[in-house]
């Protein structure tokens, strides 16, 4: 399996107020097309900055990262732009939709970018998937946080990207809506082999992906395969597709959901 990401002794220092403060601190490791993989780690260990840094949001001031053969730092900013808009699939943690949009416009800027007829109709369509489908014409000012967060997914996965990264995706959702979307981010990499990185605090969601790697302080403690020594307890619905009047999503995501037993 080829890798999608390679991080080498990645570093990223913050200046100003006088002091440094290093906050990515010599990460290297490889993570392989279409496999999952939770990011995990107390409050401030870098796991934000690590993922803005992996999706090309951000800047290293040292190392490398290399996202889907390409090499970031050797991108300029309207490069590495492109390279997101065909590739990547974000979802902040603080959702960062786009305040004079409603929620399906948001949701489509990311095919709209690309000139898509229907993206629209589309955007629409996954919002009825992540439950908002009575949210449309909501602005964001007007949705709750858990509603925000869902129409940042959508808009996140709209346009079927290689790796989709995301930050906390369902810190502000009750269990059941939380469930919801966690089946939903799993459906998409095992139906369109999208590469899922994804923060969280959540043993229960750490322990569905394929690896698991914790952060303190900026370094790697911890890398391993939660799945490899004990069954899954907890089951993703099936049948449907993600992505609406589309059963046929190629074979990638099939064999490939991120080594779980
Ligand atoms: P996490 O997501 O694990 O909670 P973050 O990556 O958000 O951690 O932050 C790691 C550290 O970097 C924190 O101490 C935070 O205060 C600091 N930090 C984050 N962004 C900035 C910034 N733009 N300028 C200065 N310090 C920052
Ligand atoms: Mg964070």
């Amino acid at each position: 399996m080829p890798a999608i990401l390679q991080l080498l002794d990645l570093t990223r220092t913050y200046r100003g107020g006088g002091h440094d403060l290093t906050v990515v601190q010599g990460v290297s490791l490889s993570i392989n097309a279409g496999t999952t993989c939770a990011i995990t780690g107390p409050s401030g260990s870098g796991k934000t900055t690590l993922l803005g840094l992996c999706a090309g949001l951000d800047r290293a001031t040292s190392g490398s990262v290399v996202l889907d053969g390409h090499a970031l730092e050797r991108l300029d900013e309207d490069e590495r732009a492109l390279l997101r808009r065909d590739r990547v699939g974000f979802v902040f943690q603080d959702f960062q939709l786009v305040p004079t949009l409603s929620a399906v416009e948001n949701v489509a800027v990311p095919l709209e970018l690309r000139r898509h007829n229907g993206a629209r109709k589309l955007a629409a369509e996954l919002l009825q998937r992540v439950g908002l489908g009575d949210r449309l014409d909501h602005y964001p000012v007007q949705l709750s946080g858990g509603e925000q967060q869902r129409v940042g997914l959508a808009r996140a996965f709209i346009h079927r990207p290689a790796i989709l990264f995301a930050d906390e995706p369902t810190g502000n959702l009750d269990s059941a809506t939380g469930a919801a979307v966690e089946d939903l981010l799993f459906e998409l990499n095992r139906e369109a082999g999208t590469t899922l990185i994804l923060v969280t605090h959540e043993a229960e969601l750490a322990a569905r992906c394929g690896r698991v790697i914790r952060l303190m302080n900026g370094t790697v403690v911890a890398d391993y395969a939660p799945g490899e020594h004990r069954e899954s307890t907890v089951h993703s619905s099936r049948g449907s597709s993600v992505y609406p009047h589309d059963g046929a999503f190629g074979p990638a995501g099939s064999g490939a959901a991120g080594g779980r037993p």
